[in-house]
């Protein structure tokens, strides 16, 4: 793209240094919020609700972010697969409730493991888990080590320690491989090396007070992210192609926020950026180094993304359906919610955790590739015949952050910057309970609350 006058002449421009605003003109509102993905929607949603006045800035040509949905030749395409953990007891459900709004969750069927040559299931509660066919006659009492202290102790207590950890020097096979299919579907972190005992900890004990492990809405992520937006434009507004270039304190508050569609001013100010890139959109003397460093350092779980749009069906399952060599995870979307692709056909969905530092090697990141197709086409015979088409992504950043002991909740950035009193900080790579698109959902509960006590509404 090319590269207006005014770009050139903001990129140019020291951060310190206030445009006058006849060149481009200036926007007032109660609060700005900086990214439209769930975490800036649910924000503003909650904020316009409770009648303040809201203007959304959102760089690409619609709201959703890493949760935005499309539609192609009748098929419903979300950003790659998305299901809700815990369902009516999940963060999307929360935030809609808040709304007086209503989120209606279909039923998944059965998560099933590929076991080499068929399907089993893959066990979800706590009794099950310790009595799993997948586990041998010898393994109960190491199973019951490695699970009860995840299911019993406070997740604290366990942030700073690796799942491996918890297994012990020599961890039996079959509890190992148990072990890490859970917290690959529960955190998207199947090696356990990197996984924090403390987030898995968190989400067993949050699917075995719920009645469901996981669930997907009706209407998928479209739902959620129409349902927000509804919300907000209620006494609010949301600006797309709109980038934030620069925001300007002044005196410790954020004075203003600089696009090259014009200068915005708000009594508070809402970054809902991936926390990562928050620090580029200040002037390094206006941030803590301690905050700078743990934003910018913030490793995303990453990975690869497959859809294929069937020209008909391939299987009858409702279920989330795992691999574990190479650990992966998918659905047929349409067979749960069968708006998601024309009558008579099937839309798949696929994904493999991928480390992020592999993601530059695009030789290596191509070979994973070929092993999940391999798989596919192992589980599901015909199916690339059946392929309509596809759509493949390789993503630098799934979830915010990696669930790994040292970006466990307690050493993630907060909600506030120190020195800047009207600054709040949403997204999924904040210290919000949850991973994925529940800490996006409750760090914009949390900060939503922190804004209304601080404008006193
Ligand atoms: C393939 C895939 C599968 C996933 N599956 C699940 C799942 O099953 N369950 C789950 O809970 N989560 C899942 N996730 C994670 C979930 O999508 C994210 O956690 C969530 O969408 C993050 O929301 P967010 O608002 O924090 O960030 P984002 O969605 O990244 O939103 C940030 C927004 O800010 C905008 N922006 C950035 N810079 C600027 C700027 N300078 N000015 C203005 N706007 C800007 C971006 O365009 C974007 O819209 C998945 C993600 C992917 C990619």
């Amino acid at each position: 793209m090319r590269e207006s006058g005014l770009d050139r002449r903001l990129a140019s421009l020291p951060a310190k240094v206030v445009l006058p605003s006849l060149i481009i003109g200036t926007v007032d509102a109660e609060v700005l919020i900086i990214g439209g993905g769930y975490a800036g929607l649910s924000a503003g949603a909650l904020l316009a609700r409770s009648g303040i006045d809201v203007l959304l800035l959102e760089a690409s040509s619609r709201p959703g972010g890493r949760a935005a949905w499309e539609e192609r030749e009748g098929f419903l395409l979300e950003h790659g697969l998305h299901d809700n953990r815990f369902a009516e007891r999940g963060a999307a459900a929360a935030v809609f409730r808040k709304l007086g709004m209503e989120l209606e969750f279909l039923e998944l069927g059965e998560t099933e493991l590929w076991d080499g040559d068929s399907f089993v299931p893959l066990p979800a509660a706590l009794t099950s888990i310790l009595r799993s066919p997948l586990l041998g006659p010898r393994d109960s009492a190491a199973a019951a080590r490695a699970f009860l202290p995840l299911a019993l102790l406070p997740p604290r207590r366990l942030y700073h320690r690796s799942l491996e950890e918890i297994l012990g020097k020599r961890p039996r096979p079959r509890v190992k491989r148990l072990l890490s299919l859970l917290s690959g579907l529960g955190i998207i972190a199947p090696d356990l090396h990197e996984a924090s005992a403390g987030e898995f900890a968190a989400f067993l004990q949050k699917a075995m007070r719920s009645p469901r492990r996981a669930g997907y809405p009706r209407g998928g992520t479209r739902a959620i992210i129409e349902g927000l937006r509804r919300a907000l434009e209620e006494n609010g507004e949301i600006r797309t192609g709109t980038r934030v270039e620069r925001i300007v304190p002044r005196k410790g508050r954020i004075e203003e926020a600089v696009s090259s569609q014009g200068i915005f001013r708000a009594s508070a100010v809402i970054s809902a950026v991936p926390v990562q890139t928050l620090p580029s959109l200040l002037d390094r003397r206006d941030i803590p180094t301690l905050f700078r460093r743990m934003a910018e350092e913030m490793l995303p779980t990453a990975g690869i993304s497959l859809e294929m749009a069937l020209s008909a069906p391939v299987s009858e399952r409702r279920g989330l359906l795992v691999t574990d060599d190479p650990f992966s995870m998918g659905q047929f979307t349409s067979n749960i919610d069968p708006s998601a692709a024309p009558p008579g056909k099937q839309l798949i969905s696929w994904f493999q955790p991928l480390p992020f530092a592999l993601m530059d090697d695009g030789e290596a990141v191509r070979r994973e590739e070929e092993r999940m197709r391999a798989l596919l086409r192992k589980m599901f015979p015909g199916i690339e015949e059946k392929a309509e088409w596809e759509r493949i992504m390789h993503l630098r950043m799934v979830d915010g952050f990696l669930p790994s002991p040292g970006q466990s909740r307690p050493r993630r950035p907060g909600h506030r910057v120190e020195g800047l009193e009207n600054l709040f900080i949403a997204g999924d790579g904040t210290a919000a309970m949850g991973t994925g698109g529940d800490a996006a959902i409750y760090s914009a509960m949390e900060v939503s609350g922190l804004v209304r006590s601080y404008l006193g509404a």
